[in-house]
């Protein structure tokens, strides 16, 4: 068996850029009409059209997932237009820092709004066109922060936590309807939004290189290694994986203490 989305329709929310562009490319590689939702309508529309096509149809829909007035038009939108939906992968996010303190109401809003609020709304509306199909996937992009914490970040692992959350209640409402929720949770991939974050520093090379330390595989991941395991987790090859989280963070959250305590020497257990 070999994976392909043949005959399939595969929704990617902030699909134009970043990891949503690569898994955009993996499902039409795959065999699937893509439809890519994403606020960027420049950068959607170029994305999309640069998608191999084969025989099937890409589109660009341009909605900002956090208005759900816009996704509920977008997904009704694709479904007329596409003939219906079969894989959702809910991937659109934004980074934003601050500590409770430093985080105004504002702020905090637009976060869960995106990052949350966004998965929601975007389940909520593909998820009838998914029962219409007889079945589906559901792929949420958390973070390696669904798990662990980075300083000055409240609001964005608040909401990568509570990813996780939504994509177990997800998985026992629709299981009786075939339709699979799953979590990928990538470390540091190289995308806009990591460059953008590595520019904030007034040494973004040295945020770079200590990305790429972070991670046991000493280098950040690339968008197309998510896409892999966002594939995976959305084909018949994972038919009896919901519920599930899959780390894609090059053994980032294994080391005990974190990669510097291991490379600060660790009596016996460092290796010489
Ligand atoms: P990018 O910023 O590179 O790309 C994200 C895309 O989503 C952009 O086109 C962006 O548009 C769009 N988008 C943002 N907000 C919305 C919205 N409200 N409605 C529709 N589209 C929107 O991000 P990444 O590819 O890096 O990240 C993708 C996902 O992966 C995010 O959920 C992120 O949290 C997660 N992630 C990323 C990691 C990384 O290191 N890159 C690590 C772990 C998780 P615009 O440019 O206008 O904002």
């Amino acid at each position: 068996m070999t994976i392909r989305f043949d005959g399939k329709v595969a929704v990617v929310t902030g699909g134009a850029m970043g990891i949503g562009e690569a898994a955009a490319r993996k499902f039409a590689e795959l065999g699937a009409a893509v439809a890519i939702l994403d606020r960027d309508a420049e950068a959607g529309a170029k994305t999309a059209r640069a998608l191999p096509a084969g025989k099937t149809r890409h589109a660009f829909y341009g909605c900002d997932v956090a208005v759900p007035a816009q996704v509920q038009k977008v997904m009704a939108a694709v479904t007329a237009e596409m003939g219906g939906i079969d894989v959702l992968v809910s991937n659109a996010g934004i980074q934003r820092y601050g500590d409770v303190v430093g985080t105004s109401e504002e702020l905090w809003d637009e976060v869960m709004g995106v990052n949350l609020k966004g998965c929601f709304h975007a389940a909520k509306y593909a998820v009838p066109a998914m029962v219409q199909r007889g079945g589906g996937a559901i792929v949420v992009v958390g973070s390696v922060q669904t798990f662990t914490a980075v300083g000055n970040s409240a609001a964005y692992v608040t909401a990568k936590h509570a990813l996780l959350g939504l994509v177990r209640a997800m998985s026992l409402d629709y299981a009786p309807q075939k339709i699979r929720v799953n979590c990928v949770c990538p470390g540091a991939i190289d995308t806009p939004m990591l460059r953008w974050a590595a520019s904030l520093a007034p040494d973004p090379q040295k945020v770079m290189d200590t990305c790429d330390r972070m991670h046991p595989l000493g280098r950040v991941g690339r968008p197309e290694e998510v896409a892999n395991a966002i594939a995976f987790l959305a084909s018949d090859w994972a038919s009896f994986i919901t519920g599930a989280s899959l780390l894609v963070d090059g053994g980032m959250l294994t080391p005990t203490g974190g990669m510097g305590f291991q490379e600060g020497g660790t009596g016996a257990a460092t290796k010489q």
